[in-house]
């Protein structure tokens, strides 16, 4: 866009860097054989912090219409998410009281993967999930859904046809949504009264704890503190009355709010116990934010350091994993087949493709007990006890495991 970019929530002039991570292709598009001499479009992922609000933020580089109407993301693909899913099912119907009577929509439903858990129990839902591929795939199994953008007009509609909300969930959603104001305004319109919300989001905090910065990508427009994201629904009428630190995606937060004039929910200590440790950690000063960015450039140089030297005493390094952020990762690192011969994964749709931008191969894992790498750079750090344990075979030849986040670091 250029010039002068404002706030998504509350206007202000973005002039403010939180971190610049340089230019980088979509982290999800991966490139075929045939596409590897052609042109590859990139974006800028510089992220700003508004001195007025501190919201943390990306512009909207990209139309979330390019991104979201075809979804490479089938969220059942994952047993973990699935397992998550059915538990917080389990527990949203106990703690609220769900029945046949109530209703339950879901925002950015996906393909059913935590809806179907209500279905279960015979209690009415609805989604609403822009991308059609991954909608479809909840319709044929009975989860009914809305293959719209959500907004205020969407909330309107729908409470018109009596389709209001008891429980309204919103999973990893909020981050996503370019146009902040009017999604909120219409989870509030949505919202029966007496009805709750629970939102999940990864959480600002735990990013800049874990120096998690490669889970900065374009397809992530917000990153809330549990500050930010309090302020924003308190503007539009809605309050926080628990949340819940969870360790999903890096540690994410689970928030619950109600009606302004609900009166029935308690709010839960757990809410000013984190809104103090947010305000005693800086949350609200600029400082704070600006101390990011140099944290990002040492990782870099440190884990430079660490590949430059591995090549020099001749060791050879292949990569596990091709996962969205670690393509945040290797283009912001500059990290190609100079340092990484080539990286595996489990999904057959990345298989025989390239990472976008740095073009590193990927393989079925078998190629790892073929070339038999002295280094295992492991990209989903987030996964690094699974796999670790998963490749252990690799010490037969006294292969190492590296991780790059929080910083470089030796397994063997
Ligand atoms: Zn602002």
């Amino acid at each position: 866009m250029g010039g002068e970019s404002r706030c998504r929530f509350c206007g202000s002039v973005l002039n403010d860097t939180f971190v610049d991570l340089g230019m980088s292709p979509l982290c999800e598009t991966y490139i075929s054989l045939e596409q590897l001499d052609q042109m590859e479009p990139f974006y800028p992922l510089h992220v700003f912090v508004c001195h007025q609000c501190f919201l943390v933020q990306l512009e909207e580089y990209v139309n979330p219409k390019e991104i979201f109407t075809e979804y490479a993301y089938f969220s059942s693909y994952s047993e973990t998410w699935l397992r998550h899913a059915k538990e917080y099912a389990g527990m949203a119907v106990e703690r609220f009281r769900l029945n046949r009577g109530s209703h339950v929509v879901e925002l950015a439903s996906n393909d059913g993967y935590l809806l179907q858990y209500f279905v279960q129990k015979g209690i009415p839902v609805l989604g609403v999930e822009p991308a059609a591929n991954v909608a479809q795939s909840a319709i044929s199994k009975n989860v009914p859904t809305i293959i719209r953008f959500f907004g205020e007009k969407l909330a309107r509609e729908m409470l018109e046809e009596g389709k209001g909300a008891d429980l309204l969930v919103g999973n990893n959603v909020l981050a996503q949504v370019p146009d902040l104001n009017d999604f909120v305004k219409g989870m509030k319109i949505l919202l029966k009264s007496g009805g709750v919300i629970t939102l999940e989001l990864p959480h600002l905090l735990r990013l800049m704890e874990g120096n998690q910065f490669d889970t900065i990508y374009h397809e992530h427009f917000s990153y809330f503190s549990f500050t930010s994201v309090a302020r924003i629904l308190a503007f539009h009428g809605l309050k926080l009355f628990d949340v819940e630190e969870l360790t999903t995606h890096g540690g994410s937060l689970r928030i619950y709010a109600c009606h302004n004039d609900d009166n029935t929910k308690a709010v839960a200590k757990r809410v000013t116990e984190l809104r103090d440790k947010e305000l005693e950690g800086g949350f609200t000063s600029m400082d704070f934010y600006s101390s990011f960015s140099e944290k990002v450039k040492k990782t870099k140089r440190m884990l430079l350091g660490f590949l430059i030297q591995a090549k020099e005493h001749g060791k050879s390094i292949a990569g596990y994993g091709a996962p969205g952020k670690g393509n945040t990762l290797l283009n912001y690192c500059g990290i190609r087949t100079d340092f990484i011969d080539y990286t595996v994964d489990l999904n057959p749709y990345k298989q025989g493709k390239f990472t976008p931008g740095t073009h590193i191969p990927i393989f079925p894992p078998e190629k790892i007990r073929e070339t038999r790498p002295d280094y295992l750079f492991i990209l989903p750090w987030n996964l690094k006890d699974e796999i670790r344990k998963q490749m252990s075979y690799i010490r037969d030849w006294g292969g190492q495991f590296v991780v790059p986040i929080p910083e470089v670091s030796v397994y063997s």
